[in-house]
């Protein structure tokens, strides 16, 4: 497997600015293809990316900054949802009974559909998980409760593309979208693949948690979007990883649901602008924004395959049968290449009840459509959008790291 780290020096001398230089403008002219620096916005980072200049910066503010806030709400959310899980209880008599003949029309459709919050409690009386399941991970089976597999390392490639675009698609906000996307496409860089990722969110968090500031950025995937003139090369950005590169995006990108409306084939604008780079990359990696809106529908009209972030919790299927007609309508209408590739569950705590119940309603309603990797809870993540990289390198020995290079060859295997 290639190291990240081979990366950094090209990275580290492709800038013609000093790498403590705010404006990426100058440096991003040089060479064509502009640089993430990524430790600009570490104030003392002067030498990139020694362990010495990262450490004690970004990792010290970040569980002052960070993980306080993000553990607190998170630690109560169970112990908050757990009455209402058992209100449920009273009304899904009612509310399963109808819906018991649905499975059998539609299935992936259906299942989900029949998979509300109110049905999943009496789904799984606690006598009725596998053992399997209520261990979490017992000998041979892994976290789905299915038999544990590995994937084998993916052969050496001696040249790259067409690139398998995936867009990464949920309308509920914060299921490990964004998360998902920087991981599994380093980790997929890590394996010698080309990458490329496209923060297709007016959030921009993607970009965000590579280390780049959008309210800086000049040209993003908007201009690509909505002006003729521009080529991804003028908009992406090398990363720091060697082989992930992005296409940025910002608040200016929101315009663009509106303003494609009156644009011809707008669906397909996000395919059109993509195309000529595809032969450059393995794998192209689609952040999608929280709605089913016209960005969305572009970047599934794009794909080849979507992958589906769901975070274990109590709402997680709501609102998946949804997306999943929206994924079929596209393939009729749209995109006949287009597949589900998989849902992957996030944000996984093998330690609850709770978690492990809706880990194995997932399982029950999208069978070998959810990928073996799963990934857990950690608060590591949230320190890695503060430190602005990737969980690859911020903690490459992590739990959550192993996951997401798990994840990477088992869509590679796919
Ligand atoms: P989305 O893009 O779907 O809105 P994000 O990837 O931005 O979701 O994740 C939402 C929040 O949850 C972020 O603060 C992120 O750091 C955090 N997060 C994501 N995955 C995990 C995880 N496995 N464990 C803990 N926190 C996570
Ligand atoms: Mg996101």
């Amino acid at each position: 497997m290639a190291k990240s780290t081979s990366g950094k020096p090209a990275v580290a001398d492709s800038g013609a600015a000093p790498r403590t230089a705010p404006a990426p403008s100058d440096a991003k002219r040089a060479a064509g293809k502009r640089v993430v620096r990524v430790k600009a916005a570490a104030p003392a980072a002067t030498t990139p990316r020694s362990a010495a200049a990262k450490a004690p910066a970004p990792r010290a503010k970040a569980p002052k900054a960070t993980a306080p806030k993000a553990t607190a709400p998170k630690a109560t959310a169970p112990k908050a949802t757990a009455p209402k899980a058992t209100a449920p209880k009273a009304t899904a008599p009612k509310a399963t009974a109808p819906k018991a003949t649905a499975p059998k029309a539609a299935p992936l459709e259906a299942a989900a559909r029949t998979a509300p919050a109110a049905k999943m409690r009496p789904a799984r009386e606690p006598g009725a998980i596998p053992a399997s399941l209520a261990l979490g991970e017992a000998d041979g089976v892994g976290p789905t409760g299915r038999p544990r597999r590995t994937f084998p390392a993916p052969p050496a490639l001696d040249r790259h593309g067409p690139a398998r675009i995936l867009a990464m698609c949920n309308q509920k906000g914060g299921v490990g979208k964004t998360t998902s996307t920087i991981n599994l496409g380093a980790a997929l860089a890590e394996a010698g693949r080309t990458v490329l990722l496209v923060d297709f969110d007016p959030q921009g968090a993607l970009s965000v948690g590579l280390g780049v500031n959008p309210l800086q950025l000049d040209q993003t995937v908007y201009n690509l979007l909505m002006e003729p003139g521009i080529a991804v090369q003028d908009v992406m950005l090398k990363t720091d990883v060697a082989g992930l590169d992005l296409l940025p995006s910002n608040i200016d990108l929101s315009a663009a649901e509106v303003q494609l409306v009156n644009e011809v084939a707008r669906e397909q604008t996000l395919r059109r602008v993509l195309a000529p780079v595809l032969d450059d990359y393995d794998v192209v990696l689609v952040d999608c924004q929280p709605s089913l809106g016209l960005l969305t529908v572009n970047a599934l009209t794009a794909a080849h395959g979507v992958i589906i972030p769901l975070e274990c919790e109590f709402f997680a299927l709501r609102g998946v049968a949804l997306l999943i007609q929206t994924i079929e309508k596209v393939r009729e209408r749209l995109n006949p290449e287009l597949e589900l590739e998989g849902i992957l569950a996030t944000m996984y705590d093998a330690r609850t009840l709770h978690g492990r119940e809706v880990l194995a309603r997932v399982v029950e309603a999208f069978g070998e459509k959810v990928f073996h990797t799963v990934i857990n809870r950690t608060i590591r993540f949230p320190e890695t959008t503060v430190a602005g990289e990737p969980i690859t390198t911020y903690a490459p020995t992590s739990h959550g790291a192993t996951a997401y290079r798990e994840l990477a060859l088992e869509v590679l295997a796919r």
